[in-house]
């Protein structure tokens, strides 16, 4: 998605068009890779963009929650990892525990289960990572 898809899709979700928000998504679209809400404060604080660390973090806590970004916990550590969404359907991730590659996985544990085995709950909503060792990485070893 570029920027212009984007808020397109800001719009259809009711979500306002801030500078903050702007400034945050066009680094988001510029970004090599994932980045986390630190390095996101650092780049956007060389920019002289003046946008505070809670703000950054409060907007990408939204626009992934709202499907606009994709967010992953690539340590493991609790710090996440946030990404322009790389595909529309639902979606989880493999990452590479060598590089930090983080690969889209067309696969959602949540569809292979019953209501049984969910108790009845409703609005579900599933977490779920696969770590490993990526393809690349392998052939180093
Ligand atoms: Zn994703
Ligand atoms: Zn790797
Ligand atoms: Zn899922």
């Amino acid at each position: 998605m570029d920027l212009k898809q984007i808020n397109q899709q800001l719009s259809k979700k009711n979500l306002k068009i801030t500078r903050p928000r702007q400034a945050i998504l066009e680094a988001l679209t510029h970004a090599s890779g994932w980045v986390t809400a630190k390095s996101l404060f650092e780049e956007l604080a060389k920019q002289q963009a003046n946008i505070d660390f809670s703000t950054i973090c409060r907007n990408l806590e939204l626009l992934s929650s709202s499907g606009i970004l994709c967010r992953v916990d690539r340590d493991s550590n609790g710090i996440f990892a946030y990404s322009v969404r790389e595909i529309e359907e639902h979606h989880h991730h493999l990452i590479c525990r060598s590089c930090g590659k983080i690969s889209p996985m067309d696969f959602c544990p949540l569809q292979e289960l019953n209501s049984s085995q969910t108790s009845g709950y409703s609005n579900l909503e599933c977490r779920f990572e696969v770590y490993g060792c990526c393809q690349a990485c392998q052939g180093k070893e």
